[in-house]
């Protein structure tokens, strides 16, 4: 029997640092298939006409992926995405970043648990948005116990520091938020689940109008509305474990 040579430090060490590049590679190339997926999604939805709407999701703890500036949410390929720093700067890509992507640096800098972030304007929410009205009224048990009141951030001039100063207030305490006469920005812990409060809080505005439109609205009691607040403090701290 021939012993074999004792491996060295180099050759050891190597193919457990190529199997790092790899996975990195891996998830960067799922992530862009995800942005491309929720993209035609939301746009499906009605909810990001014409190149209106963009998504976000954390590649690193330095880094974002999000949709390029410009493009129908429709017809985005993986290879459209562009990395950006966390101050919203271009680091990679083809294709220009979004004058919005300083609403996305605000999220992520404020909430470290947050990893996918989602803008669009959904045309009832966005309606309640444009009327100066939030989307607070305790109407559905399921909306107070999972996303709570849903709050409007004043308006704010697309492309300036005014977007994340406006979203400020509201930003640790809530996952969906209106912004005056815009649209609405929601986040989460990966881009189904901000995804689905996109979806959730667009459902929600519609219910709104037409409770309103029947004409007998009947908002909750304070003890119903105790309870519920209760139970979404036991679910947000399942949430961001
Ligand atoms: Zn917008």
């Amino acid at each position: 029997m021939t012993s074999q040579p004792a491996m060295t430090l180099m050759e050891t060490a190597a193919p457990a640092r190529q199997g790092s590049v790899v996975n990195i590679e891996r998830s960067e190339r799922e992530l862009r298939r995800q942005l491309t997926r929720f993209s035609k999604w939301m746009y499906r939805l009605g909810f990001a006409p014409g190149t209106s709407g963009n998504l976000s999701v954390r590649l690193d703890e330095e880094s974002i992926l999000a949709t390029p500036t410009g493009c129908s949410k429709y017809l985005l390929r993986p290879s459209d995405m562009v990395i950006a720093n966390l101050n919203g700067k271009l680091l990679s890509g083809t294709r220009n970043v979004t004058s919005e992507i300083g609403m996305h640096v605000a999220v992520y800098a404020a909430r470290p648990d947050v990893q996918a972030v989602v803008h669009a304007h959904p045309p009832i929410a966005t309606a309640f948005a444009s009327c100066g009205m939030a989307l607070d009224q305790p109407l559905c048990a399921e909306l107070l116990m999972t996303l709570g009141k849903i709050p409007l951030a004043s308006y704010a001039t697309t492309g300036t520091d005014e977007v994340g100063a406006s979203l400020e207030p509201y930003l640790l305490d809530h996952d969906a938020i209106l912004m005056a006469n815009h649209g609405l920005v929601t986040y989460g812990q990966d881009l189904l689940d901000a995804f689905m409060k996109l979806e959730t809080t667009e459902h929600f505005a519609q219910v709104c109008l037409a409770a309103h439109q029947l004409g007998c609205a009947t908002p909750l009691g304070e003890e119903a509305i105790g309870k519920l607040q209760q139970a979404r403090l036991r679910y947000r701290s399942n949430c961001r474990m």
